[in-house]
């Protein structure tokens, strides 16, 4: 799995079906180059309707490993947006309860239940990753949360004011998808968010492809984790 920074919205993207223009991505195991290798269909919940999306998926030629490249609006193996999540780990953060988060956000119970229950699980990895990568874009620290689950939301805007003051405005909770490689809410494994230098973290969003648009950042590479697809 390769979570790319994808410049189209969501209504748009979807819209697209098959032609979604991916960008050219290196292969996370050895680097080599990787070609077109099919892809699948999927549920998107972000407004109404449900959506279905193309995710495209690659090859790579040395090593033969394959790999889904997920626009960094999509969490693996859950139906809805990042962005929707992230409003719901934001409000039960400020310390609003899951039914009254259900239902302001339009989402079953069980859902937001589910998100809050993981959230707390990788807070305190999921705070320290993105912290380090707020660090290392330049980001001055301020006195943030003690508990986990307020520290993490706190990183996730930490990082995303980095960004802000480097790039422009962006949305903060795909940036946090990205930096991960998708691990930040990843639901089946216990420790999705290994510690790792900043600088790695950092490198998956600086680079741009060859005089590109800024926006078509290279991807960054999945951490290590049994997360991937
Ligand atoms: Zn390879």
């Amino acid at each position: 799995m390769i979570v790319w920074l994808c410049p189209l919205d969501v209504s748009t993207y979807a819209a697209r079906g098959r032609e979604v223009d991916p960008p050219r991505v290196s292969c996370p195991r050895c680097g080599g180059p990787t070609g077109p290798w099919s892809g699948y269909l999927r549920h998107l919940r972000d407004g109404e309707p449900l959506l279905r999306i193309f995710v495209p998926r690659v090859r790579c030629r040395h090593c033969g490993r394959t790999d889904a490249l997920l626009p960094w609006f999509v969490s693996p193996y859950r139906w809805d947006t990042v962005d929707v999540i992230g409003q719901a780990l934001e409000r039960s953060a400020a310390g609003e309860g899951v039914r009254r988060i259900a239902v302001a956000l339009g989402r079953p119970e069980t859902t937001v239940r589910e998100w809050c229950r993981r959230f707390g699980v990788v807070a305190v990895d999921l705070a320290r990753a993105l912290l380090a990568a707020a660090v290392a874009a330049g980001w001055s620290g301020f006195e943030l949360p003690v508990a986990p689950g307020p520290r993490a939301v706190a990183a996730v805007a930490a990082l995303a004011s980095a960004w802000t003051r480097r790039r422009g405005p962006v949305p903060a909770w795909r940036l946090a998808a990205l930096v991960t490689g998708g691990a930040w809410l990843a639901p089946n494994t216990t420790s999705p968010l290994a510690p790792q230098p900043a600088s790695a973290l950092m490198a998956r969003t600086s680079r741009t492809t060859p005089g590109g648009d800024p926006w078509r950042a290279t991807p960054p590479k999945p951490l290590p984790s049994g997360a991937t697809t």
